[in-house]
C-alpha cells in the first residue's frame, strides 16, 4: 500500500468536497445579481464594522467575504482592513461619508490576504496612509501574491481587473506600536506568524473593541490552512488577556461572547496538534490516526466536515516538521 497515494487521494477527496459546496454564483449578464448589502453598524461609540458574507469570493458578490472596521475620531477615520475589491472599498468609504466628514487617514491591515487588500487602492486614493506589519514584504513581491492576482482577474471580473493593484504599506511595523488620533487610543500588536507572518490586531482600549482579523473565528471550525498553529496558540492566549467586550473578527459576526470564541478557536487548534503530534511521533499512518481521534466536542461545529480533514492533514505535516 502506498499511504501518499492514500493521502493524495484523501486531500483530492476533500478538495472535490469543499468545490461541491461553494457552488459558484452564475452571473446572468442579462439579469445583474443585486449588490450584497454593506451597511455599518456601530459597536461602541465611533468604532464600526461591516461584515462580509459567509461564502468565497464570486462576481457576484464582488469578493465581499471579509470584515472591515473602520474607527470615527475628531481628527480623521482610520479603517481596519481594505475589503476584496476597489468597488466595495469605495462604497465602504461612502458608507464611511455617511457618518463623518472626517477624512480616512490610516488603514491597518490585518493581513495580506487578498479578501482583506485588494480594495487597498481606492483608500489610497482618498489619501490615507496605509499601515501593516513587514513580514508581508515577502509576500507581496512572491510570484504567489501576482499569480493570485491574476487568476482573480478572471475569476472576478469584473471586480478585480488589469487596474486593481498589489499597494504596499506606507509604513511597515516592525513590532507592536501605539499611538492616538483625536483623543482615541490605538494599541496594534503583530501576532505574526499564526495565520499569516504579518498578523496585527487593533485594540481600542477605552471602547474595549478588539479587531482580531482571521485569529478568531466565531462559532466555527477554523481554516488553518499552512498556519503556524503553534504561535497562532500563543497569539491568542496573549489575546485573551485583553479587556475585550466585542471581537471584530475576520470573517462572520461579532463576538460578545469574546472569550468563549478565542478560547474555542485556541482548545481546537490544541487539539490538533495533541492528537496529530502522536501520531506524526508514533509514525502512525494519517488516515488511521484521524479515524482514531476523538472529534466529539468539534464536530457539531459549522464547518467541521468541511475544514476538519484538511486541517488535520496539514496538521499531522506540520508537527512532522516540527519533530524534525
Ligand atoms: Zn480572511
Amino acid at each position: 500500500m502506498n499511504p501518499a497515494g492514500g493521502l493524495a487521494r484523501i486531500l483530492i477527496g476533500t478538495l472535490l468536497a469543499l468545490a461541491a459546496a461553494w457552488p459558484v454564483q452564475a452571473q446572468s449578464p442579462s439579469q445583474p445579481a443585486q449588490e450584497p448589502a454593506l451597511q455599518a453598524r456601530e459597536l461602541a461609540p465611533g468604532a464600526w464594522y461591516v461584515e462580509g458574507l459567509s461564502a468565497l469570493g464570486s462576481p457576484a458578490n464582488q469578493n465581499f467575504i471579509s470584515n472591515a472596521g473602520f474607527v470615527v475620531t475628531p481628527a480623521g477615520v482610520v479603517v481596519i482592513d481594505a475589503l476584496g475589491s476597489p468597488a466595495l472599498a469605495q462604497r465602504l468609504l461612502a458608507e464611511i461619508r455617511r457618518h463623518t466628514a472626517q477624512p480616512v487617514t490610516h488603514v491597518i491591515l490585518t493581513h495580506y490576504h487578498a479578501d482583506h487588500i485588494y480594495g487597498l487602492q481606492a483608500f489610497k486614493a482618498a489619501g490615507a496612509k496605509i499601515v501593516a506589519h513587514q513580514a508581508a514584504r515577502e509576500y507581496l513581491n512572491s510570484d504567489t501574491a501576482r499569480l493570485r492576482l491574476q487568476a482573480s482577474r478572471t475569476e472576478l471580473a469584473p471586480w478585480i481587473d488589469e487596474q486593481t493593484r498589489l499597494i504596499p504599506a506606507d509604513e511597515w511595523l516592525t513590532g507592536d506600536t501605539e499611538f492616538s488620533l483625536g483623543g482615541v487610543r490605538f494599541v496594534v500588536k503583530a501576532v505574526g506568524p499564526s495565520h499569516t507572518p504579518e498578523d496585527l490586531i487593533v485594540y481600542l482600549p477605552r471602547e474595549k473593541v478588539l479587531f482580531a482579523g482571521d485569529l478568531v473565528f466565531r462559532n466555527r471550525i477554523p481554516f488553518v490552512g499552512q498556519a503556524d498553529s503553534r504561535q497562532w496558540i500563543k497569539a491568542l492566549d496573549s489575546l485573551l488577556t485583553f479587556d475585550t467586550k466585542v471581537i471584530v473578527p475576520g470573517h462572520g459576526g461579532v463576538s460578545t461572547n469574546a472569550r468563549e470564541d478565542m478560547e474555542l478557536t485556541r482548545d481546537y487548534l490544541t487539539h490538533l496538534r495533541k492528537v496529530m503530534g502522536e501520531a506524526a511521533r508514533n509514525l502512525e499512518p494519517w488516515e488511521a490516526a484521524y479515524q482514531a481521534a476523538d472529534w466529539s466536542r468539534f464536530e457539531r461545529l459549522p464547518l467541521f466536515r468541511l475544514a476538519n480533514r484538511m486541517n488535520a492533514y496539514n496538521t499531522y505535516l506540520l508537527m512532522e516538521r516540527e519533530g524534525n
